[in-house]
């Protein structure tokens, strides 16, 4: 079985001292490849080390929204510059109208800005939206339809935006949140995504899945997700979806090799 982790942060602080021991669980899991998002400019040099030590490793640089208002006047720049010297993707970028961190006068500027450039750059991006979908879909209409590769990460959106999310080229890919019994709107969200569009994800270090073995602890506590539980991803895709894990693991290793391919 090999399995493409469609979003992850190993750059992440805790978990960036453990990439070996990570790294060689995730392989053992079945891991073939990581997609390793940056999120701001504090932490793109760190991706791009990871991904020259470590073959597995795509790297991906972006501006979070939750860190827009940290940005260096010279941001757009140095990110061009980071796209610009290996193959990578742009992300992770978005919009996110959680309440304390909403701040829509500087999210829509640096997302806008951020899928100009990789439009420009011919490079898929990878997305993050909470509470936010109204306004992504005015956005991305701006885009429409996107030529390099969408990717719609821990998908949480209105399952009837999924049809015309998929037209205009976009992926959906799935993580620890489709495990949670109680989340209907997104296990309901996964059965209704075309196979050739389906992607898994664990977003490590967040969003551990439920029943998953707990390795490490954050400073309060908290179980930390990392790539080898993708497997319970994996579990619950086929559960939902009605076909066996080789089958998800196969589908959605194969689509993000086509997204991720000028990455
Ligand atoms: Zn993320």
């Amino acid at each position: 079985m090999q399995i493409f982790d469609a979003h992850c942060h190993l750059q992440d602080e805790r978990i960036a001292g453990a990439t070996d021991e990570l790294l060689s669980r995730a392989h053992e899991a079945g891991i073939e490849r990581l997609m390793c998002c940056g999120t701001s400019e504090a932490d793109w040099g760190d991706v791009l080390s990871l991904s020259e030590k470590h073959a597995a490793v795509v790297p991906s640089f972006g501006l979070h929204p939750w860190f827009v208002a940290d940005r260096s006047p010279d941001w757009l720049e140095r990110l061009r510059e980071y796209l610009l010297r290996t193959p990578s993707g742009v992300g992770e970028v978005g919009l996110d109208h959680l309440p304390h961190i909403r701040n829509d006068d500087e999210q829509e500027p640096v997302f806008l800005a951020q899928l100009e450039l990789a439009r420009e750059l011919g490079r898929p991006v990878s997305i993050h939206c909470v509470r936010a979908w109204g306004r992504m879909m005015e956005l991305l209409e701006q885009f429409d339809p996107f030529p390099s590769g969408l990717v719609l990460h821990s998908f949480s959106g209105p399952q009837d935006l999924i049809p015309r999310l998929a037209r205009s080229g976009a992926y959906f890919s799935f993580s620890g949140t489709v495990v949670r019994e109680a989340n209907t709107r997104v296990r309901g969200a996964a059965v209704a995504v075309p196979a050739e569009r389906l992607l898994v994800e664990t977003d490590a270090p967040d969003l551990f899945p439920d029943g998953a073995e707990v390795n490490r602890r954050d400073d309060e506590g908290k179980p930390v997700n990392e790539p080898a539980n993708i497997i319970h991803v994996l579990k619950s895709l086929a559960a939902l979806r009605e076909v066996s894990e080789e089958r998800i693991a196969e589908v959605t290793h194969a689509n993000a090799r086509r997204v991720f391919g000028k990455a």
